[in-house]
């Protein structure tokens, strides 16, 4: 039941805070509600969940027309061009910008609708050669200065995703780049508040290195069945 698995997420979040002395109100729990349909969400709307995390544009469109702006939407996910039109639409916060060139495409399609889209820079922080995200603390930087030029852009954050190990130190060891990333970028004067990390596999050791907006999917949802087709949903 997805109620019950909400309810056990949670004390076992705020157990986590309260071990390492943080307010579990300093966290955002979005329930990454990918492959999964709309009595899902709805169930989890029921148990108190107000944000939703969605991987695909399409995806995401689709149930934006269906539950509209009742919930907040996240978009997680690899994003082509494209379809940034989708997301900009759909998301209030957008984690997963890589590249000037996404950057500048999410601004321009944010202006067109008048919006300031709140978008988190996607930090590649193990060595996998899979994991999308920015290459370098360098380029971080340099996408940290352009945005401050564009109109429709506002940078809350950093948010990354953990190399794929059961190797605990390896996943510590990212999740504190990431926020020894953003220390620097405060001390630099730019307000980067949140730190999006943390999935089902490693929610507590996120929690631990200081993570702000957790985004778990399977603990709330049970398993993805990734051949379904999201227009079946
Ligand atoms: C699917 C996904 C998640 C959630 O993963 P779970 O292991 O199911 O909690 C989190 N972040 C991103 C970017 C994802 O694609």
């Amino acid at each position: 039941m997805i109620s019950d698995n909400i309810k056990r997420l949670q004390e076992q979040i705020n157990k986590t805070c309260e071990e390492c002395g943080r307010s579990s109100n300093d966290l955002t729990l979005v329930a990454v509600s990918k492959f999964f349909g709309i009595e899902s969400i709805q169930q989890a709307k029921e148990s108190g969940i107000n944000n939703f995390g969605e991987n695909r544009a399409q995806e995401l469109a689709l149930k934006f027309e269906k539950i509209g702006d009742s919930v907040i939407w996240h978009f997680i996910g690899t994003l082509q061009k494209n379809k940034v039109k989708y997301a900009v639409r759909c998301a209030k916060f957008i984690h997963s910008i890589d590249s000037l060139d996404l950057l500048l495409e999410v601004n321009k399609k944010a202006e067109s609708i008048g919006k300031i889209q709140k978008v988190l820079f996607e930090v590649k922080t193990s060595y996998e050669d899979t994991k999308s995200g920015i290459e370098s603390e360098e380029e971080v930087f340099r996408l940290a200065e352009e945005s401050k030029k564009l109109n429709n852009i506002e940078v809350i954050g950093l948010m990354t995703i953990s190399p794929l190990t059961e190797d605990e130190k390896l996943i510590r060891k990212s999740f504190s780049y990431l926020r020894n990333l953003r220390e620097k970028l405060i001390k630099s004067g730019y307000t980067f508040r949140e730190l999006s990390m943390g999935m089902t596999s490693d929610f507590k050791i996120a929690i631990e290195e200081g993570s702000t907006i957790l985004r778990i999917g399977s603990a709330i949802f049970g398993q993805r069945d990734y051949k379904k087709d999201w227009r079946q949903i």
